[in-house]
């Protein structure tokens, strides 16, 4: 592994990581099986190896995570996750980003370091830009739409498929290593 990043990840699950059409739910709703998007596993698992901190932030029960995440051999990459169920709010709930930050032990100077990247501007989007973090909108799945309410709702970065939000995170960090040598 690499040097620690500054730039800390924050991540969505369903259709930013998981392909949510491959779903196979229990009797009880519990996410049981789950394929990753096509690139999402190889990108999630370069970018925990080149030393960037995973915060998981989604909405969903801690038993579909946790099933998902091991299945798809995901499981170790996060160093902290935080998900609706145990939260008790949902995205874009502040609850959620604050419970990231109070479990990696970062304070309110450390936000220009925080990128959060899903697929739900009503959500991902909206939570992050108004909790004052940076947002990555994923485009890959379809099936919400992406129309915006307003400047609140519109992403920092837009990408298209997971494998470029590696380039897009080193790019994030030069600029964040140079701004902190000024
Ligand atoms: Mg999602």
């Amino acid at each position: 592994m690499e040097k620690p990043k500054r730039l800390i990840l924050f991540t969505d699950i369903g259709d930013t990581i998981i392909d949510e059409g491959t779903e196979v739910r229990d009797a009880g709703g519990t996410v049981i099986h789950a394929d990753c998007i096509p690139g999402a596993r190889e990108t999630m698992r370069t970018i925990y190896e080149k030393g960037y901190p995973i915060v998981m932030v989604a909405d969903g029960t801690v038993q579909s995570f946790h099933n998902t995440m091991k299945e798809n051999g995901l499981d170790g990459i996060f160093a902290a996750r935080i998900i609706s169920e145990a939260v008790g709010a949902e995205k874009p709930d502040a609850r959620m980003f604050s419970a990231a930050m109070e479990e990696m032990g970062l304070t309110d100077g450390d936000r220009s370091r925080i990128v959060m990247v899903g697929n739900n501007v009503k959500r991902d989007i909206l939570g992050a830009n108004r909790f004052g973090i940076r947002s990555i909108l994923l485009t890959w799945s379809k099936r919400r739409p992406f129309d915006e309410d307003g400047p609140e709702e519109h992403p920092d970065h837009t990408i298209a498929k997971p494998e470029e939000l590696l380039p897009l995170l080193d790019k994030l960090e030069a600029d964040l290593e140079q701004s902190e040598e000024c």
